[in-house]
């Protein structure tokens, strides 16, 4: 059976919108490539009978639950002690960790740990640390003591941090699921002057029996145009491409006016600079109400001088 996993995020400006709520978007698609696709995300503040709740909820539906936020060595920092709760593992210290973090403040001019960060060295009992190398807050590996195999990881709210702690992250999920991952691959074809409403019923009837053979169509619709986005699942790699690459061949006739090539960015502009560069050419603009916006988009990509010459702006009639 396929594993699944579950994402809570923790913070007030998560909640009041002070933040975006990036972390979430990256491990969705972090833990889809890995082969543990997200089925449920819950953002809480930083209250721990709110943390405890959820945490304990995600684990009785998920087979992994990742957590960000609340690692600081601050009173409000909150995710350690409701996670042990949730989990009834108890609070200890880890020796080690308070090592970590001494040295680390000693490199920084203090003489010893200010009492505030002992608390990142508290570990529910059995888990395992994930040392982080751009900041303080070590993250947490924490199979639970259930013996149901399953695992709550706790990563940092700084987005940067949690990210180079994922690297931990992949490596013990491999090992503990390996059998059981099932990784999303992915095609993105790119189309503008197409609406979604004209574009999707013809998608639907082209991909029929492809669609049988588990290709999914996300319609991703954008002022410059739609994006599709076809994903199989599968732990076989070569499979995948290939029903990918069908399904693609099979919506050329249709998409084949409306395509863009785009690989890097997805964006009109790159398509632009491939073709006029594939041609040798360039360009120029003549812009009236947009005001240079057009030149503004087409310079905002890095190598333009080579293929875009300058504008001329005329905006009184
Ligand atoms: P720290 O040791 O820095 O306190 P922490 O694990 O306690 O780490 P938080 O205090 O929750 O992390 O958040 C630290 C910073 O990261 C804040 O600026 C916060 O806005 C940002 N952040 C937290 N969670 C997210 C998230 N889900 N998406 C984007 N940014 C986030
Ligand atoms: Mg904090």
């Amino acid at each position: 059976m396929s594993v699944s996993s579950a994402v809570v995020t923790v913070g007030e400006e998560l909640l009041s919108g002070a933040t975006v709520d990036s972390n979430a978007a990256w491990l969705g698609r972090a833990l889809g490539q890995l082969g543990i696709p997200v089925r449920a995300r819950w953002t809480v503040g930083d209250r721990d009978d709110q943390i405890a709740r959820v945490v304990a909820q995600a684990l009785a539906e998920h087979d992994l639950v990742v957590v960000t936020g609340g690692l600081g060595p601050t009173e409000d920092d909150r995710t350690r002690p409701a996670v042990a709760r949730a989990l009834g593992q108890p609070l200890e210290i880890d020796p080690q960790v308070i090592e970590v973090l001494s040295e680390r403040y000693r490199q920084r001019g203090y003489a010893e740990l200010p009492p505030a960060n002992l608390r990142q060295a508290e570990v529910p009992r059995g888990g395992v640390v994930l040392d982080n190398p751009v900041g303080t807050a070590p993250g947490l590996w924490i199979p639970t003591a259930a013996g149901d195999g399953r695992v709550v990881v706790l990563l940092p709210g700084v987005p940067r941090e949690m990210r180079a702690l994922f690297e931990q992250v992949i490596a013990r999920a491999r090992a503990r699921f390996h059998e059981r991952l099932a990784p999303v691959h992915s095609l993105n074809l790119y189309t503008t002057g197409i609406p979604e409403s004209v574009l999707a019923p013809q998608v639907e009837e082209a991909l029929g029996s492809v669609a049988e053979r588990q290709v999914e169509v996300a319609y991703l619709p954008e002022l410059t145009g739609v994006d599709l986005r076809l994903s199989v699942v599968s732990a076989d790699a070569r499979w995948a491409d290939a029903v990918l690459h069908e399904a693609g061949n099979r919506l050329e006739p249709i998409i084949g006016d409306y395509r863009f090539e785009a690989p890097e960015t997805g964006d009109l502009v790159e398509a632009v600079a491939l073709r006029l560069s594939a041609a040798g050419r360039r360009m120029a603009t003549a812009e009236s109400c947009t005001g240079g916006g057009v030149a503004e988009r087409l310079t905002g990509r890095p190598g333009a001088s080579s293929w875009f010459v300058g504008g001329v702006v005329a905006y009184d009639n």
